[in-house]
């Protein structure tokens, strides 16, 4: 489980680093692709914070994520709100999840982009 944990952390650090890098080194290209006004938020979210930013996640993953998110202000685990929803975002269905503090109440929204089954990576 701890395990688990670790390496999903790895990997969205891994995602990080590597988006981070996109945005450094091609910003005209990102910017050329589909002008969109949500696109300009990319360097202002981190992943996951913002649709345009979405974790990309399995069902399996997103689970062992869920009671390993830490508050960003005070570094306590984060609990699920039970305000989950489904929405569409840029054509692509998303799962928004929503969390909240249960010691500064500070609340986060994670944006997960969920693989359809016969999606190619
Ligand atoms: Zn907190």
């Amino acid at each position: 489980m701890i395990i688990g944990t670790i390496a999903i952390v790895a990997v969205m650090i891994g995602i990080g680093v590597i988006v981070n890098r996109k945005l450094a080194i091609e910003p005209e290209e990102l910017a050329g692709t589909r002008a969109k006004p949500a696109k300009v938020l990319i360097a202002a979210h981190e992943i996951g914070e913002a649709p345009a930013t979405a974790l990309r996640a399995s069902e399996a993953q997103v689970a062992k994520l869920k009671p390993s998110l830490p508050c960003k202000t005070c570094r306590s685990l984060l609990e699920p709100d039970g305000t989950d929803e489904e929405v569409r975002y840029d054509g692509e269905p998303m799962r928004v999840l929503g969390f909240r503090c249960p010691h500064c109440k500070t609340k986060r929204a994670l944006y997960i982009r969920i693989p359809r089954p016969n999606a190619r990576a």
